[in-house]
């Protein structure tokens, strides 16, 4: 069991383990000694009945799920429960007061395997992430009707010494995670004193910027001004949105090609580096909201140590980042439309 702590001087969240410490679900589970992998096809009855089983049939896409005597086995993308679950709706720990504040760890933590192959995250086709976002919202279209669940994070994290099959994390807070509340906060206080939305503006304005990378019709790629990692990238709707559960069909398979293309510049640009790619979005429980966007951090140095004053140091420029990244992910995009 986990519990929330917020800790005595910031009110900062953690998550701790009650016991001992608990491994975390990397898309690579083996069985029992057996050398053999969970999430594989054939091996579905290995792991908890599947919340959702994506099917494609005769051009059909199916929304199906498994009961615990039958798995579906011709799933395209599968969520099924965490084993080793960061919060529980099982969770019934004790209640404790400041300033030593803490309450069971409540949520839902899924994991959506994202390939029925071991591949790496870069060689996802285009048409398979259009299956991952749309299983992807689904479940955080349903996590949202729950009680208690007032925040749907999504990310990925990504360890080739140890992923075998690419997958998202959907795990909801009771809570707005505090990094959501102040990008909120801030995102609102601008719109009241410019009038306008920042990420709407930072789209118009780095249109044509030594850290764009990317664009098609509704999204934007690029390497943020004052990134807090090497090589940060992030996807952004140009048009002011507030929800991925609201993207079209259209700008779903938009979506799905920007992630191949980034996905993919980044390993031609760095190779098969660590990463986690992050989904910032408003709660659908709050009226304040954030235009949506996609972060990925890769994670290249572990730290400087001047982190530790909330101050990142980069030791190469966003624009430098940017010149690479974007040589490599519109190269991936020429291949990718069919342009040589
Ligand atoms: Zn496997
Ligand atoms: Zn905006
Ligand atoms: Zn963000």
């Amino acid at each position: 069991m986990t519990q929330f702590r917020k800790d005595n001087i910031l009110d900062r969240l953690v998550i701790v383990n009650d016991g001992n410490s608990v491994d975390m679900d990397d898309g690579n589970e083996k069985h029992g000694n057996d050398d053999i992998c969970i999430y594989c096809p054939g091996n579905e009855h290995l792991t908890r009945p599947a919340v959702l089983a994506l099917v494609q049939k005769e051009g059909m896409m199916r929304r199906l799920s498994d009961t615990e005597d039958y798995r579906v086995d011709d799933w395209c993308v599968r969520v099924v429960p965490s084993k080793n679950p960061l919060v529980s709706i099982s969770a019934n720990g004790k209640y404790t007061n400041k300033p030593f504040y803490s309450e069971p760890a409540y949520g839902y933590h899924y994991l959506l395997i994202a390939s029925r192959e071991h591949c790496k995250p870069s060689s996802i086709p285009a048409e398979q992430w259009s299956n991952v976002l749309v299983a992807l919202q689904d479940r955080v279209k349903w996590l949202y009707m729950q009680k208690g669940v007032s925040y749907v994070a999504v990310y990925m994290d990504y360890d080739a010494s140890n992923v075998w099959h690419p997958h998202l994390n959907i795990i909801t807070f009771p809570y707005i995670p505090p990094l959501i509340e102040q990008e909120v906060e801030s995102i609102n206080r601008y719109i009241n004193e410019a009038g306008s939305c920042p990420l709407c503006n930072m789209i118009s304005m780095e249109d044509k910027s030594p850290r764009h990378l990317v664009s098609i019709e509704n999204f934007m790629a690029l390497c943020p001004w004052a990134p807090t990692h090497p090589y940060e990238f992030w996807i952004v709707p140009k048009k002011h949105a507030i929800q991925l559960l609201r993207m079209t069909q259209k700008e779903i398979d938009e979506l799905a090609t920007m992630l191949r293309v980034m996905l993919g510049g980044l390993y031609n640009t760095l190779g098969d580096v660590k990463f986690s790619m992050i989904i910032h979005a408003s709660s659908e429980k709050s009226r304040k909201q954030l235009h949506w966007h996609i972060e990925v951090h890769p994670r290249l140095v572990d730290s400087y140590g001047i982190e530790g004053f909330g101050v990142h140091f980069l030791n190469i420029s966003p624009e430098y980042a940017a010149s690479r990244l974007s040589f490599a992910s519109r190269r991936e995009l020429a291949r990718i439309v069919g342009i040589t």
